[in-house]
């Protein structure tokens, strides 16, 4: 049906109409106003990050991200200080819940982990400007954001990463919608909620960082996928490194370890065991980083044995190794891409249940269980994530080097020497070629714990970005002024 076209008194009647049913009517539900001014179009505050479908969270993070770019650098920091606070004041509360939510690792370091990534993830202050200036005038390269992130993030540290990621990419102006690992899912959204509920609250600003709260592959490859996605950060194992790698969109990936340690006849052989026992023992060895096998040459194999018992690991025999691996190890996959994997039952447990697996009696207290190995038991090359290590005996130096390399995989990820021999660790460095080398410490002094540097918990590997900051999350934007503010030439071209 053909529509009239109204003529000039029908506007100008109803242009009065609208007009009067403005003014009578009732005034929108108070919100804070967004530091930038109000938005056009639907909005999605008062949500507080939590969506269930990837399109709406997407849509969500894109309008915090418009409202962010105009808050400039003081709105990123006050949403920062937010994320910061909340992880660090509620860090018992939300550490209990990730603990009970994930059942692996050690209540006192989810704790610990949440008021160190609160801390220490680097902010607004990575995000400088460089300037080259000379006779044709000047060019200022600056740090822009992407937009809005997909992130995937794993069990072993479900809220720390998100910590860890919103803090970087807010501070590079970024906006992030994250598919979290299912089994954390719980205390990913609470936390998630309670920051974005802080920002709102102070600044206006809801959903800076959003969460699919029930996350699957498929959500995953939705938010790969999505157009308005403008960047990929994932942090997990084989499977998702491989899936981003595979991705049309540009990934920042943050990939599987399998960190090995060699010990050598110049090292210090009760502070190596110190260090080892202090890494491995970390959260039950959920760190990508931790010390997952070690090679020690024979000369001071049994020394090195002793040092970790008087240090306070339980070592175990080779009966009570073999029952151990047979229990804690199992295969996966079909064909030629069956391969050892660690069994859920036991990944991330107490030292104490992994040595009554074995058939030990663990002492109260006690961090790690460590055992002699042949070079092939499945331990040495699976990333097992348990406070249990395999140590493998080597001829000398070389062969401990050798074998470490083979059983990080090429992952390029973490490797840990103890030594005072500048050539071994030289030697080393060169043939893993790991994004962290950490000589003489626990593999934590890599990420700046005891150590120096700064700190993230999604270290991109394959993808070479290292321990991540805020400028991982920025794209370079140039902006150049010809001849301008220079005085070159004659006298008279000023006047
Ligand atoms: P995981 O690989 O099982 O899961 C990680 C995340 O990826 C989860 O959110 C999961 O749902 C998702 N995922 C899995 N397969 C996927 C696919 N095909 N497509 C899309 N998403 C997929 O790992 P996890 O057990 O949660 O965490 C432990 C692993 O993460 C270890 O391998 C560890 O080394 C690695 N990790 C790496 C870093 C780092 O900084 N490099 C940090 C922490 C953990």
């Amino acid at each position: 049906m053909a529509t009239a076209t109204p003529s000039c008194p029908d506007i100008a009647a109803i242009v009065r109409q609208v007009i009067a049913e403005l003014r009578t009517a009732p005034p929108p539900a108070a919100a804070p106003a967004a530091v930038g001014g109000p938005v056009a179009g639907p909005s999605s505050a008062g949500r507080h990050g939590i969506f269930t479908s990837v399109d709406e969270a997407v849509s969500a993070a894109t309008e915090a991200f418009h409202q962010l770019e105009r808050s400039g650098i003081a709105g990123r920091k006050k949403a920062i200080e937010h994320i910061r606070r909340i992880s660090i004041d509620d860090a018992v509360e939300l550490g209990t819940m990730e603990f009970h939510e994930t059942r692996i690792g050690r209540l006192e370091h989810k704790i610990e982990k949440l008021q160190t990534l609160g801390a220490r993830s680097p902010g607004v202050e990575f995000i400088t400007s460089e300037v080259f200036s000379g006779d044709h005038g000047l060019a200022v390269i600056e740090h822009a954001p992407f937009g809005v992130i997909g992130a995937i993030t794993p069990v072993t540290h479900s809220l720390p990463t998100i910590t860890g990621n919103a803090v970087s990419m807010i501070a590079g102006g970024n906006t992030v919608v994250v598919n979290p690992h299912p089994s954390g899912k719980k205390v990913a959204a609470e936390g998630v909620r309670r920051f974005n509920a802080a920002i709102h609250r102070d600044i206006g600003i809801d959903n800076l960082v959003c969460l699919v709260a029930e996350p699957t592959l498929d959500t995953a490859a939705a938010l790969f996928n999505h157009r308005g996605v403008k960047l990929i950060c994932v942090t997990g194992g084989p499977a998702v490194a491989k899936a981003a790698l595979q991705s049309s969109k540009r990934a920042i990936v943050a990939g599987p370890g399998n960190p090995p340690v060699v010990v050598d006849q110049t090292a210090d052989l009760d502070r190596a065991a110190r260090s080892i026992i202090q890494g491995a023992a970390y959260d039950n060895n959920l760190l990508c980083i931790a010390e997952k096998q070690v090679f020690v040459v024979a000369e001071v194999f049994d020394k090195m044995l002793a040092a970790m018992e008087r240090a306070g690991a339980l070592r175990l025999t080779g009966a009570q190794v073999d029952a151990l691996t047979a229990k804690a190890i199992v295969m996966a996959g079909e064909g030629a891409h069956r391969h050892p994997v660690p069994c859920k039952d036991l990944l991330g447990q107490d030292a104490a249940v992994l040595a009554r697996a074995a058939g030990a009696n663990p002492r109260e207290g006690l961090e790690l269980v460590f055992g002699e190995t042949a070079p092939d038991n499945p331990f040495v090359p699976t990333e097992q994530m348990m406070p249990f290590l395999p140590f493998v005996r080597c001829r000398d130096v070389d062969e401990a080097i050798h074998r470490a390399h083979e059983s990080e995989h090429g992952f390029r990820h973490t490797a840990i020497i103890h030594s005072h021999d500048v050539r071994a660790m030289t030697k080393m460095g060169r043939l893993l070629d790991t994004t962290l080398f950490v000589k003489n410490g626990p593999s934590v002094a890599g990420l700046g714990l005891g150590g120096e540097g700064y700190l993230s918990f999604s270290i991109a590997t394959p993808t070479g970005e290292g321990v991540t900051t805020p400028l991982t999350f920025t794209r370079q934007r140039r902006c150049t002024l010809v001849d301008d503010l220079r005085i070159l030439g004659s006298a008279e071209a000023l006047t």
